[in-house]
């Protein structure tokens, strides 16, 4: 049995759990997990004795030589499709994925569908699934891990003073893609400067200039697997001040990823980063999240951040980048993703956490 055959009947497993008959799986990312259709329009139906698949004629030929569960090619809208299955089938309760259905989908689904039949929202069963990663899904993110590394590597070569940070962005993207990655995991942030002091600053026009903090945080899709990294530089000669930032920051992604292991909860994870830039009086500026899991998303679960008690499996892919961001200084921002073992963690990510001067 193939991989994805396994997944599909550990969502049939799942569904007497969640006391539905059938799941409507619309999340793209859920649907390529199951059948490995990585095209727009598809739409899968599971139930406890099998798996229907949905798509429109533009993909038809192609999944039905690829999927190996039942293929469905509908002229009209795949839901209608779905709801004559589900008619004919004589299920009652069909779950449904609220975060990805809409309002109007799921009007007309209800229109379509014999009365007695209730749709239940059932978020998360795929996803559950996906959190773990299999040895080969480990070994795709390896190989995204490696070419957003080396796109990195190629690129900090380039950087010199006043190109814009768009440039940077476009030679990071240029080089992702040179080494076999579809696309960026995300738009590339790449910020200079006291621009640094934004998380998520978008690339600019700016031009980088001596004495600039760099922070890039870049992530490539590689075989639809994403990966994620962080690292920052420095044009120049950076001060004692920025040094002992940066010193800061590093020791507490060293702490977080430190405290990962299956069995570990996520808000220890994110507690133990926390921690120490409270030491350092930087705790207020540590505004976002500890981490997050990655595979055919850039952002998924688990989750490491206050509040947040997940425990950590092992095979889970997440990512350890605690931050701090000061008005007038900059921000620094260092970033790993993380492999979870049974007694502790791999860094997947190879690019050196030194604090490199340009
Ligand atoms: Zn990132
Ligand atoms: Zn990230």
């Amino acid at each position: 049995m193939t991989e994805i055959e396994q997944r599909r009947l550990a969502v049939s497993a799942a569904l007497a759990g969640r006391k539905v008959d059938a799941l409507l799986v619309s999340a793209p990312s859920n649907v390529r997990y199951l059948t490995g259709y990585t095209g727009s329009n598809g739409l899968v139906l599971a139930t406890s004795s099998g798996t229907d698949f949905f798509t429109d004629p533009r993909y038809g030929l192609d999944a039905t030589h690829t999927i190996t569960c039942k293929v469905h090619v509908a002229k009209g809208p795949l839901l209608d499709a779905a709801a004559k299955l589900i008619k004919r089938k004589k299920l009652k309760k069909v779950g449904f994925e609220p975060a990805w259905m809409n309002v109007g989908e799921h009007q007309k689904l209800k229109e379509k569908l014999p009365l007695g039949v209730s749709l239940v929202p059932t978020g998360g069963i795929v996803e559950e699934l996906r959190a773990v990663k299999s040895p080969a899904e480990i070994e795709q993110i390896r190989k995204s891990v490696q070419v957003n590394s080396e796109a990195y590597n190629r690129t900090i070569k380039r950087i010199r003073i006043g190109m814009r940070e768009l440039d940077v962005a476009a030679e990071l993207d240029f080089q992702m893609r040179m080494l076999g990655a579809e696309k960026p995991a995300f738009d590339t942030i790449v910020a200079a400067g006291d621009r640094t002091a934004l998380p998520h600053a978008h690339p600019t026009g700016r031009r980088l200039a001596a004495n600039d903090l760099l922070l890039i945080d870049m992530g490539a899709f590689v075989d639809g697997y994403a990966s994620d990294m962080t690292r920052m530089s420095f044009l120049g000669n950076p001060s004692r001040k920025i040094r002992i930032f940066y010193k800061a920051v590093l020791e507490a992604q060293l702490a977080a990823t430190a405290e990962v292991r299956a069995g570990a909860s996520t808000i220890r994870v994110d507690g133990a980063a926390r921690e120490v830039l409270k030491r350092h009086e930087l705790e207020r500026q540590f505004v976002h999240s500890t981490g997050h899991g990655l595979g055919l998303e850039i952002h998924e679960g688990p989750r490491i951040a206050r509040k947040e008690k997940t425990k950590l499996r092992a095979g889970m892919v997440i990512t350890i980048e605690p931050g701090a961001y000061v008005e007038g200084l900059g921000g620094i921002r260092i970033e790993d993703t993380v492999l979870v073992t049974e007694h502790g963690c791999e860094v997947l990510t190879p690019t050196s956490k030194e604090f490199v001067s340009i």
